[in-house]
């Protein structure tokens, strides 16, 4: 069927879809029967340690397990659950040793915390470029943007697909950097058959409500570094040291602990993780052939190395020349049409008021610290990123729930996207011209 003559929904025609796409988080009884066994056990909490005294004789506690199958999940000796995946962020970073003086490169084309977690342990973000066809770290951007001060880089496995790591890998190793990778977005997915997250000296997650597993919020490192792992575990726990009594104290640290009940609720999503993934992946598939057809849509590169991605997203770039329609109204009839979408970050990080304002601690700290002899101006950044630029005014994001959906869903989003362009001819003259 075809929807030439139609009027698009946007300007009073029918829409393609009236029908949601799959709710998201998805759960069942098996996550109310979770959620209740802690509740009525009593044990709504961990303590950190195993040997603090009330602990001895009681059913294993929810988080211990749920961190030991996570880890196993992705192929790390070590799980330490937090809070959230900022936290995840900011305390790897401390127990790898970045603090005051450090600098500490990050993409700009992430959420913020990749960023603020750096500049929550006195470091120093310093952003490089992305690349055009994957949106991930760009190795030759990377090494540009190296000083004496580096000390770390955060790869982002963004939208769930794996960054360049053997190029990130073998730049770190020349210039002796720590690899910290933030897998937000990444649960269950591979670069070259192993988990992310376990590939660099240690991994972050994040199981926000956003995000392909979910309790609300929550977060995780895993590492294959026993030190590391016992520090991740200190500062989750106001520097406690196992083994120790309890108010005593080593070193400073975070109440960064999850509980239990979303450790259960977590133990269940785990479950569902790799079905989930591969329906992803399969409808991504089927979406990436149907769309790569059509004019000014480019889809986004699938590299050989990102052997399983999670999908987080689904992205693609709209060519608002080829395509014939602006992305401000692209979006707003896409959606109107029936099908979730957004243009996701509106600028790089760098261009947030936070950083052009430097409004981190009094007197610009960390910028100004004695610790740190460096010259930073992130407004500077902006000419040097010109793929993050793009990706923010060119970029279309869909969201994972909606490919838990089925063939023919997808279908509607390949028919909406058609019909925007078959008439795009309606927006002159109700609309601004497309951007030059
Ligand atoms: C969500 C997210 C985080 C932070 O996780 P929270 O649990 O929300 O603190 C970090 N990095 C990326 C790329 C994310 O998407």
């Amino acid at each position: 069927e075809r929807h030439v003559m139609n009027r698009l929904a946007i300007f009073g025609g029918t829409s393609i879809r009236n029908k949601p796409f799959p709710a998201w988080p998805v759960f069942d009884q098996t996550e109310e029967d979770a959620l209740l066994g802690v509740l009525r056990s009593g044990k709504w909490w961990r303590y950190a340690y195993s040997e603090a005294p009330d602990q001895v004789g009681s059913p294993q506690s929810k988080v211990a397990e749920f961190q030991e199958a996570f880890a196993h999940h992705q192929g790390a000796k070590y799980g330490i659950a937090c809070a959230n995946g900022t936290a995840a962020l900011e305390v790897s970073l401390k127990a790898l040793g970045v603090g005051p003086g450090d600098e500490v490169i990050v993409p700009p084309y992430t959420f913020v915390a990749t960023a603020t977690a750096v500049l929550m342990v006195n470091a120093i973000p310093i952003f490089a470029d992305i690349d055009y066809e994957t949106f991930a770290l760009q190795p030759s951007s990377l090494e540009g943007a190296i000083t004496s001060r580096t000390k770390a880089v955060i790869p982002v496995h963004f939208a769930g697909q794996a960054a360049d790591l053997r190029a990130i890998l073998d730049i770190a190793e020349r210039h002796h950097l720590l690899v910290i990778e933030d897998a937000a977005h990444g649960h269950g997915g591979a670069w070259n058959g192993r988990g992310l997250g376990s590939i660099g000296h240690a991994g972050t997650f994040s199981f926000q409500a956003s995000k392909n597993m979910t309790a609300g919020e929550g977060g995780l490192i895993i590492t294959s570094d026993e030190a590391c792992a016992a520090l991740c575990e200190s500062y989750t726990s106001l520097g406690r040291k196992s083994g120790a009594p309890w108010y005593e104290h080593y070193r400073l640290g975070w109440n960064y602990r999850m509980t239990e009940f979303q450790a259960a609720i977590l133990l269940q999503q785990l479950k569902r993780l790799e079905a989930q993934n591969s329906k992803r992946r399969v409808n991504a598939a089927y979406l990436t052939g149907q769309l790569s057809q059509l004019p000014g849509i480019q889809t986004m590169r699938v590299p050989d190395y990102a052997t399983r991605n999670s999908y987080h997203l689904y992205m693609f770039r709209l060519n608002e020349r080829e395509f014939g329609v602006s992305r401000v109204n692209f979006l707003d009839a896409l959606q109107k049409e029936g099908v979730p979408c957004s243009g996701g970050y509106a600028h790089p990080l760098y261009r947030n008021p936070l950083f052009l304002n430097r409004d981190f601690y009094n007197h610009d700290c960390p910028l100004t610290c004695g610790h740190y002899d460096g010259n930073v101006d992130y407004s500077t950044f902006e000419a040097l990123c010109p793929n993050a630029e793009r990706a923010c005014r060119e970029a279309v994001w869909l969201e994972h729930r909606q490919l838990l959906a089925e063939q023919e869903d997808m279908d509607d989003i390949v028919r909406a996207i058609s019909k925007i362009y078959e008439c795009r001819n309606e927006f002159s003259g109700n609309s601004g011209p497309v951007s030059p």
